[in-house]
């Protein structure tokens, strides 16, 4: 008898049941958690590329090959994981609407699946092609051979199966080296999960406090907001620096044997 009671109860909880703004602080806390996957996925993507680095050294160009192949893994983890974000982010705007949201999880799948659908229906080119990390991959090897070079526009990436229709081009995402805030070179660069624009990690810091916890994205045009724990220490951008430096260095060197 009185467990029929605690049975309607129970169901007529759940049937009263609102997503409503009590909950959001809740789902905050949730995409903080997804930040610190994402930083650690990004820390993975470092270590792949100083193993290749390491490798392509050593001349183990097929081992290379077989760590390139894993990089597009790596992309849609990334991806799966930003997506995942982006969906509870929308879920709790509609939960701070007026009535909230009943059904959460229908919600959360109806706009997961959209998100996925759309990144199914890109080619290889746009997944990885155009992806940061891939160029980045690839100009990192290429650097062993080539100290001093660019790596050339439009080097093609083998396919996994062997090529199919949309072959894989790498474009070399050209971002900037040096820090707005400063015009010098970036000196540990941090890059907002948001907006994912850079800055040097101690002006933009500086600025955060200055304006008690919370600065509009100094970036001209860009209208996300910065807060401590809002951003990730870029490890990539620091190597890319880091090999600029190197080539500037070394070419001052050479200019002064010349002259002697
Ligand atoms: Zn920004």
């Amino acid at each position: 008898m009185t467990s029929t009671r605690e049975v309607q109860t129970l169901a007529q909880v759940l049937n009263d049941f609102r997503l409503n703004s009590f909950h959001a602080e809740r789902l905050t806390q949730f995409i903080g958690d997804s930040d610190i996957i994402e930083g650690h996925i990004r820390t993975g993507m470092v270590q792949l590329i100083d193993a290749a680095i390491d490798l392509e050294e050593l001349d183990q160009g097929d081992q290379v090959k077989r760590l390139q192949k894993s990089v597009p893994d790596f992309i849609d983890l990334e991806h799966k994981y930003s997506s995942q974000k982006e969906t509870i982010q929308k879920i709790k705007q509609k939960s701070l609407q007026s009535g909230g949201t009943k059904d959460m999880i229908k919600d959360y799948e109806d706009e997961i699946h959209k998100e996925e659908d759309e990144y199914n229906s890109l080619s290889a080119k746009q997944k990885y092609g155009e992806n940061e990390f891939m160029s980045e991959f690839k100009q990192a090897v290429w650097n062993v051979k080539h100290p001093n070079e660019e790596m050339p526009e439009n080097e093609e990436v083998e396919e996994e199966d062997g090529g199919d229709d949309d072959d894989v081009i790498v474009s070399s995402t050209k971002r900037s080296l040096t820090c707005p805030l400063t015009t010098t070179w970036f000196e540990d660069p941090v890059t907002s999960y948001d907006c994912k624009h850079t800055f040097s990690k101690k002006p933009i810091v500086n600025m955060i406090r200055a304006r008690h916890g919370i600065v509009q994205c100094p970036n001209p045009g860009c209208n996300k907001t910065w807060k401590m724990g809002c951003f990730f220490q870029d490890t990539l951008m620091e190597r890319r620096v880091g090999r600029a430096k190197m080539i500037v260095e070394e070419a001052k060197n050479r200019e002064f044997y010349d002259v002697e």
